[in-house]
């Protein structure tokens, strides 16, 4: 009853699947979108779709009765740390609640690089330089953004410093990737099946004890060790796989 289930999305395809998603108990949905100019969104994201494609799958998402969308931006120097600015433009008055996240190295496909992170600190100044702002408490326990507020209250604002200042000691986060597997960490190599016990088991306490043993054997804490760890051999998940 009080498990929180959110889903995080390139957005496209949410026009066919929101209300069904809807329907069947999402609690928040999350969209991505690293920028609000097309071609810098698309060199950033990689994508064929345009941002068109993601603005259309937010307004499938409000439609369908999720009451405010979180839209995530990773900023990367030189590709689009331009887009701050624009992108809190455009959502402002929206209702949605706009995150800005710090270049991060998962997986091993998105080139990370040291020098492409622009930490929270400069992200907050760029905003600050055209809007003031004030600083929001957390919304729950495992918050993971520092929350801002513009001062003529119309709009929200997280922050997201993984890298500069991790919060692995309130991480309250494990993964469900579209493949059925339960990860207890954005960076861990390998996830648990579920989807097996889901479709096998006739008991519904299964799938309980199995999170309760996965969850409490924990002990990820991976940004906070990050650089003990960045040259372990086993390939930690893509970002594209495990969401946000
Ligand atoms: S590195 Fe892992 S444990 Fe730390 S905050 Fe990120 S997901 Fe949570």
């Amino acid at each position: 009853g009080d498990l929180d289930l959110a889903m995080t999305t390139n957005g496209v395809l949410l026009g066919r699947h929101a209300a069904a998603l809807r329907a069947a108990g999402l609690d928040r949905m999350t969209v991505s979108l690293d920028g609000i100019d097309d071609a810098t969104f698309r060199r950033a994201s990689d994508s064929p779709f345009g941002v068109s494609a993601v603005l259309d799958g937010i307004d499938a998402a409000v439609e369908a009765g999720f009451p405010r969308v979180k839209v995530n931006a990773v900023v990367r120097r030189g590709i689009n740390e331009d887009q701050v600015v624009p992108l809190v433009e455009h959502f402002r008055g929206s209702g949605h609640v706009l995150r800005f996240i710090e270049f991060m190295d998962v997986g091993s496909t998105n080139g990370w690089t040291g020098s492409e992170v622009v930490p929270a600190a400069e992200i907050r100044a760029a905003i600050e330089a055209r809007w003031p702002v004030e600083e929001l408490p957390p919304s729950r326990h495992g918050e993971v953004a520092q929350r801002l507020r513009l001062r003529d209250g119309s709009a929200e604002v997280g922050l997201i410093s993984s890298m500069s200042s991790p919060f692995c000691d309130t991480c309250t986060r494990a993964r469900l990737t579209a493949d059925g597997r339960v990860h207890t960490c954005l960076f861990s190599s390998t996830g648990t099946d579920v989807r097996g016990l889901l479709r096998g088991s006739r008991r519904p306490g299964d799938l309980h004890t199995l999170l309760r043993r996965v969850w409490g054997g924990r002990d990820d804490r991976y940004s906070e060790v990050r650089s003990a760890l960045t040259r372990r051999a086993d390939a930690p998940v893509e970002m594209s796989y495990i969401g946000g």
